[in-house]
């Protein structure tokens, strides 16, 4: 049983952390720089941490600027208040990014400055051929350890959390940090700092901070307040592996 934990909580959070790193603090917000080679290596280590459920960083970027922009009203590509539940706006979430990578959909340039973009790699990272290799690792790892261990055949019930990891988490801040929790700022928008499950999401459920101030690298902003995701960043600028871009917030 314990495989099976650690297994899980390895992918639940290095998939929370490469997303709040590289597509949402780098793709999106430009919140420190890094070389090109490390902007690759991180691209890979994305890729690697959510595996079957790979997202696009030029894709998610420019969909979450659009978020920021048209927080909580009808334009917002996933704000909760205009779904009946949390499926029907993964749905339509879905289509939006699968238009924004296949470029059915082309925003405003405005929303297209300064991504991380790697054809080659996004076009293999993203095929059905290695989101089917990902799963039949999950797959794998779980049969072979059930069997091992002798254990429950309803440890494969985590599977589909395994095989859609990425947009869950993105599903659970975009839900949960625009409707429960308390707020610090008035945003003229709906969104919530959700505690005390932040911690979860590795800071990223700091949405109302976080929209006041979309630019600064630490989402947490009162006293008792804590965002684990810059602590690791404050960490990575003291070694020279990513830099932190100064701001006013
Ligand atoms: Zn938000
Ligand atoms: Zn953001």
């Amino acid at each position: 049983m314990v495989y099976i934990i650690v297994f899980f909580v390895l992918h639940w959070f290095s998939s929370v952390f490469f997303q709040t790193t590289f597509l949402h603090r780098y793709a999106s917000h430009k919140m420190f720089t890094t070389g090109k080679i490390r902007e690759k290596i991180f691209h890979v280590l994305t890729w690697m941490s959510q595996g079957s459920s790979y997202l696009v960083p030029r894709a998610y970027a420019v969909m979450h600027r659009m978020h920021h922009d048209f927080s909580d009203t009808a334009q917002d590509p996933h704000s909760p208040h205009f779904f009946k539940d949390v499926f029907s706006m993964m749905i339509k979430t879905k289509g939006i990014y699968t238009n924004l990578v296949t470029g059915k959909l082309t925003a405003a340039s405005k929303y297209c400055q300064d991504l991380p973009v790697w054809e080659k790699f996004e076009k293999f990272a993203g095929s059905y051929a290695t989101r089917i290799a990902w799963s039949l690792f999950y797959i794998a790892f779980y049969l072979i350890t059930i069997i091992k261990c002798d254990l429950s055949y309803f440890w494969l019930l985590l599977l589909p959390i395994h095989f859609l990891m990425g947009p869950i988490h993105g599903a659970i801040v975009n839900w949960c940090g625009h409707k429960y929790g308390y707020s610090n700022f008035d945003n003229k928008d709906k969104s919530k700092n959700t505690e005390p499950i932040g911690f979860l999401l590795m800071g990223e459920l700091f949405q109302n901070n976080h929209h006041k101030f979309p630019t600064s690298a630490n989402f947490a902003k009162k006293w008792f307040e804590f965002d684990p995701t810059y602590f690791i960043l404050v960490v990575m600028n003291a070694f020279g592996i990513i830099k932190l871009v100064k701001n006013k917030s």
